[in-house]
């Protein structure tokens, strides 16, 4: 398997892994786009979030909860946070497996598009 996300999640990457158990991995961005910029994976490779079944969706909620406990411990979650997920060529999706962004430590943009 070629996936970078997948080869993180795996561990053949070396790399800080903020968060981990049986389904989910967090790791920081490499290229933050602010303060706090951090990722939330599944473990499991799903390509985008439109490859998602609908028996998985519950995934998207534990990853939300991550992305909460995540914010609390980089100590944004009183300030406020965005959270993301890119799908697809025109959602601007560059890395092809599923991935929830937490954006923060700043004054995010206000325009989405
Ligand atoms: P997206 O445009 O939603 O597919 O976002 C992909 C994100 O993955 C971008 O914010 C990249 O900076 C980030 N990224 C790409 N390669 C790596 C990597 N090896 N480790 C951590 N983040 C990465
Ligand atoms: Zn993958």
């Amino acid at each position: 398997m070629d996936c970078i996300f997948c080869q993180i999640a795996s561990g053949k990457i070396p790399g800080e892994i903020l968060y981990q158990d049986e389904e989910l991995v967090a790791f920081p961005d490499k290229f933050p786009q602010a303060p706090v910029h951090i990722l939330i994976i599944p473990k499991k490779h799903i390509a985008s979030l439109a490859e998602l079944s609908q028996a998985e969706t519950p995934i998207i909620g534990r990853m939300a909860d991550v992305a909460n406990q995540m914010a609390r411990k980089k100590g944004v979650f009183g300030r406020g946070y965005r959270l993301v997920i890119n799908c697809g060529k025109e959602g601007g999706q560059i890395v092809p497996h599923l991935h929830m962004h937490l954006l923060g430590g700043k004054q995010l943009p206000g325009k989405l598009a």
